[in-house]
């Protein structure tokens, strides 16, 4: 049975409310990057970066799945075959939208990490400044996200799923922030068809054999019709 890998970034959850890397007057417009997802940036000023993860989970908290979340997990649950989704979103709309085994690459909004030991822990709603680790005690609590310059998780993983994938979709993604700009040419290595799923093509377009145009909340529902649709 054929194996679908899809690729979501932050376009998927902009028509649930939350801003993209680029949408004017969004939380990230208001920020450096540089200030809030680098380790150097908590570094220098943890009460900024904690504020600014702590108004992004009240953000995410308060907003639901749309359709193409939906459609995806629709996708899961009908194809004869293995659907695997890798967001590199830090919200938790494909999971509340259905979708199961969801691998976060970039972390998670809900997770809280200690920079000392590794210890991993639910995130409460607010995390302070010097909050203390449940296991090893010491004030090093951070949002359990990954940061420039930091690995991303379970890359491992994905390489597999790429290696093994007969079709590659990346939907919503800017295609600017590696290693998953770069999954589309894992994919196409491994003999996958690929297709991307944006607004507009991305600058790395040339490399997708499809483009689907349009918001992904009526473009997903009907790419994932039409692949239900497919004779097997
Ligand atoms: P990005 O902001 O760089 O790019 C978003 C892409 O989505 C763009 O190519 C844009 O054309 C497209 N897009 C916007 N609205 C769309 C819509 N309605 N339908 C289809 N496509 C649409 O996002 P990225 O590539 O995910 O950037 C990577 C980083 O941004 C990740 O590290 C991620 O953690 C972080 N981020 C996450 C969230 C979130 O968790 N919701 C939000 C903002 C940024």
């Amino acid at each position: 049975m054929e194996k679908i890998v899809i690729l979501t970034g932050a376009g998927i959850s902009t028509e649930s409310g939350l801003s993209t890397f680029r949408d004017e007057g969004g939380l990230w417009a208001q920020h450096r990057i540089e200030d809030v997802a680098t380790p150097e940036g908590f570094a220098r000023n943890p009460a900024l970066v904690q504020g600014f993860y702590n108004a992004r989970r009240v953000q995410a908290a308060g907003v639901e799945p749309n359709a193409a979340h939906k459609a995806l997990a629709r996708l899961q649950k009908d194809w004869p075959g293995e659907v695997v989704i890798v967001t590199q979103n830090v919200d938790g709309l494909h999971e509340a939208g259905g979708a199961r085994n969801v691998i976060h690459m970039h972390g998670t909004l809900a997770g809280a990490l200690c920079s000392a030991c590794g210890h991993r822990w639910g995130a409460p709603p607010e995390m302070a400044v010097g909050e203390p680790c449940p296991s090893c005690n010491r004030p090093t609590a951070r949002p359990d996200v990954v940061w420039f310059g930091e690995m991303p998780y379970h890359m491992d993983e994905i390489y597999d799923h790429l290696a093994s994938a007969s079709l590659f979709a990346a939907i919503g993604t800017s295609g600017q922030v590696y290693p998953a700009a770069a999954f589309v040419h894992e994919a196409q290595a491994a003999g996958a068809q690929t297709v991307e799923i944006n607004l507009e093509p991305t600058l790395g377009a040339s490399g997708f054999d499809t483009y689907i145009l349009g918001k992904a909340s009526e473009t997903v529902p009907n790419w994932v019709e039409q692949l239900l649709a497919r004779p097997s």
